[in-house]
């Protein structure tokens, strides 16, 4: 297909049109210009193709597809190429079932643990999470899938995610929430990107041309598509000049008529939308050609795949006395309902409707099992009566237990950092009884675990995807050898996490800056449960002879190497991780920052020396453009972020950067407590007014949810909203539903516009409604009428 060639022969209208898609999951199909259309499907952690009722929650159901350990349990692989192995077979289902685009990776920074969608995203390390990126777009597009890399950018929280504005400063925006972005499209090349729902400093990322033009496109060389989040259009004149070329889901024909008007007044160029049409088209016609070819899979491959990582990314954060692995005749006693229903994926788009799907109890049917706790968290005297009489026949009682989608999910917030009340009264009540208590977790992201002193062992398999049954006894009996590391820290309580007393409100302020996740607790000195990069295996390592040799000294490029050993009695892999601490000047810094990590599989007593290669960019700080400054750094080898055993200095001839007067005295110096609005203000150069909502200022971007406070009309379509989503849901209004309360955030929290474009609504009544929102009723009344008739 000529791109070029086609646009020049479209019609203006034909142009715009191409530029929304067909329906939820197409893009248009123009018989008359020879473009066929294609399918987008989620992603990111297996195939979410539905061919019936589409929505973009996973409510509805979706064709079998592999349900892979998701990103919270790969990431804690640390291992670009499982993650391109992932990829590929994704990108084999994909093509097996006619779908060209595969919505992932979601390389958001977990910048709190109560982002209800951390399970989605893969670190709160910007490099590690790029370099995984990166490798799992590689995987899916060498089996010529497009990947498709979201949400771009900043959307760090579910709450009002159709209508947030995530405030914060330059070099934060840089060095945390761009940085992994920017390593998986440079180094992976995604064929789209998707924008996300929020705003940015004021600007909504689909009309953000700062973001999608002059960064992704301009410095970091993308040449893709770049897509709406479904239903993320803020206007779409503004999304043609920001570079926002297509909006999804489609069939709204949303501002086709004003786009069109623009165009043909002279007040935006027509190459805008050209440029845009030409881009839909290159990732159409890629996908064409693949798709043409006959592909299949090979169903139990997959699922082997999804049990291999999930026991490679699975993390031992315990092991006392080596209890673990298991004797073979260990009596052991499952407890808990998660052993019989292990949770192993996570609520929303990335649902999975997996082809098959091995508990624990699959695997270990002569094994006694209890429940002793509802998987909710429900229990009885009778019930706990009934664990600790199982729990004290047996050698080893293994309690599995974690959060369920009631608890953390696309849509929603969690409400804390516990898991259910019953699950830590399980816990402690079976250890009670029997020390040699072993503890599974099976959660999307990190909790609190006050009962940590009293259990012997946890294996934390985060959510471990369609095999996670098999994962869980092979790790247990020592099958497989535990390998994972922490990709995020584990605070001791949510409280100790910097953003805890003021992530929950409307707009994000990201008065932390860079110090998020172990940046914050290791220049805090706080102590943590785990650290970053923390995990055990049934065996050890050692590091010694620990080189640096200088490549290039201009261009800041250096070869480390050092030898690791496997000191103890398993084969087993581990994860060497290289930290940059920079040097003490005027400029604020974190302790240290992960550069560079590699993993390696050792026999007991084989030695294998690990090898990392530096450049600028790992010493860079952002000082209006990427900048490495002059002094002492300091190269560190470790176990995890706070277990440095090699460092070596070396001094770089960089920049002489002078700190901006706002760094001087300032809590970014010497981060202790929690910084304050008033003191990020003078370190951002502004003040930060969240602007209270006012009736008679209303426009399409409120959300029917914000505005039912100030006016009768919205209350009345909230109730309206509630009975029609109720319907999908056997009438019941039930917030304690996850879906029903997804499914409610994802309506009466999104914003008109979005609601106008995911058709939920005609344009005209939207729009009258607004008007009687505002309090002009008659007007409002009077616009509908016209409209209808
Ligand atoms: C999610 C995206 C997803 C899309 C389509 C949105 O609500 O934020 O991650 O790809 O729906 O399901």
């Amino acid at each position: 297909m000529n791109y070029k060639e086609i646009v020049s022969r479209m019609s203006l209208e034909d142009k715009i049109a191409l530029c929304s898609g067909a329906d939820f999951w197409h893009t248009k199909e123009m018989v008359q210009y020879g473009i066929p259309k294609m399918m987008l499907c989620d992603g990111p952690h297996g195939l979410r193709k539905q061919e019936e009722s589409a929505d973009m929650l996973g409510v509805n159901q979706s064709i079998p597809a592999t349900s892979f350990p998701t990103a919270v349990t790969t990431g804690s692989s640390w291992d670009p190429e499982l993650l391109a192995t992932i990829g590929a077979a994704i990108a084999k289902e994909a093509a097996a079932h006619n779908v060209g685009v595969v919505l992932g990776p979601g390389l958001n920074i977990k910048r709190n643990p109560l982002c209800g969608r951390n399970f989605e995203y893969i670190s709160e390390d910007p490099f590690l999470s790029g370099k995984m990126g990166a490798a799992f777009i590689k995987g899916v597009q060498n089996n010529g899938i497009g990947a498709c890399v979201k949400h771009f950018a900043c959307n760090n929280q579910e709450w009002k995610r159709f209508s947030s504005d995530s405030i914060l400063d330059e070099r934060t925006l840089r060095e945390i929430y761009l940085s992994a972005f920017e390593i998986a499209v440079k180094e992976g090349q995604p064929a789209t990107v998707m924008s996300a729902y929020n705003k940015i400093n004021g600007t909504h990322c689909s009309d953000n041309k700062s973001l999608l033009t002059h960064i992704l496109r301009d410095e970091w060389g993308f040449d893709g598509l770049v897509v709406t989040d479904w239903g993320g259009m803020n206007n779409r004149i503004e999304g043609f000049r920001a570079g926002c070329d297509l909006v999804m889901p489609g069939g709204s024909a949303y501002m086709e008529k004003e786009v069109l008007q623009a165009v043909k007044a002279g007040q935006m160029s027509e190459e805008l939308i050209d440029a845009s049409a030409e881009r839909v088209l290159a990732v159409v016609s890629k996908a064409d050609h693949v798709l043409k070819k006959e592909h299949n899979y090979d169903v139990n491959e997959h699922h082997n795949l999804a049990k291999i990582a999930a026991e490679q990314s699975a993390v031992l954060l315990k092991n006392e006395g080596a209890i673990l692995p298991l004797e073979a005749e260990s009596k052991i006693g499952l407890i808990g309902s998660m052993a019989k229903e292990i949770r192993y994926q996570g609520a929303g788009s990335s649902h999975i409707n997996p082809t098959r799907l091995v508990h624990v109890t699959d695997v270990l049917p002569t094994a006694p099992y209890v429940a002793g706790c509802s998987d909710e968290g429900d229990t009885t005297e009778e019930q706990l009566k009934e664990a600790l009489t199982l729990a004290k026949q047996v050698d080893v009682p293994i309690v599995f237990a974690g959060l369920t989608d009631r608890y953390e999910s696309e849509g929603f917030d969690r409400e804390n950092m516990m898991m259910p009340e019953g699950h830590h009264r399980l816990i402690t009540a079976v250890a009670e009884v029997n020390p040699n208590t072993v503890v599974v977790l099976m959660s999307g992201s990190v909790v609190e675990v006050p009962w940590i002193d009293k259990v012997k062992a946890v294996l934390y398999m985060a959510l471990p995807g369609q095999a996670g049954g098999e994962a869980v006894v092979n790790l247990l009996y020592g099958k497989a050898v535990p390998s994972g590391k922490l990709a995020e820290t584990w605070p001791m309580t949510y409280e100790d996490c910097v953003s805890s007393s003021y992530y929950h409100q409307k707009d994000a302020h990201y008065r932390e800056g860079i110090y998020v996740g172990y940046r914050y607790y290791d220049k805090a000195g706080i102590d943590v449960r785990f650290p970053f990069g923390y995990g055990l295996s049934y065996t050890s390592f050692q590091y010694s002879n620990l080189k640096v040799e200088t490549i290039c000294e201009r261009d800041h490029r250096y070869k480390v190497t050092l030898d690791v050993t496997n000191s103890g009695q398993y084969e087993g892999a581990d994860i060497v991780q290289l930290y940059v601490a920079p040097p003490r000047d005027a400029i604020y810094r974190p302790v240290r920052e992960l550069k560079g990590f590699t993993k390696l599989s050792l026999k007991p007593g084989e030695t294998k020396q690990a090898v990392f290669h530096l450049n600028k960019r790992n010493f860079a700080i952002w000082h209006e453009g990427w900048k490495v400054a002059k002094g002492t750094y300091y190269i560190q080898l470790g176990h995890n972020s706070r277990d440095i055993p090699l460092e070596i200095d070396m001094h770089l001839e960089g920049e002489q950067l002078k700190a901006p007067i706002q760094y001087l005295n300032s809590w970014y110096e010497n981060p202790s407590g929690i910084p304050t609005h008033q003191g990020w203000e003078q370190f951002l150069g502004r003040s930060v007014i969240e602007k209270p909502l006012e009736k008679g200022k209303f426009t399409m971007s409120n959300t029917v949810n914000e505005m039912k406070d100030y006016s009768l009309i919205m209350k009345i379509m909230y109730k309206a909203v509630e009975r029609t989503v109720a319907k999908g849901f056997g009438g019941k209004v039930d917030y304690n539903d996850p879906a029903f309360r997804m499914v409610m955030a994802s309506s009466a929290d999104s914003s008109l516009t979005a609601m106008k474009i995911s058709g939920a609504m005609r344009n005209y009544i939207l729009e009258g409604l607004l008007e009687m929102a505002n309090g002009r009723y008659l007007k409002g009344i009077k616009y509908m009428l016209k409209r209808y008739t």
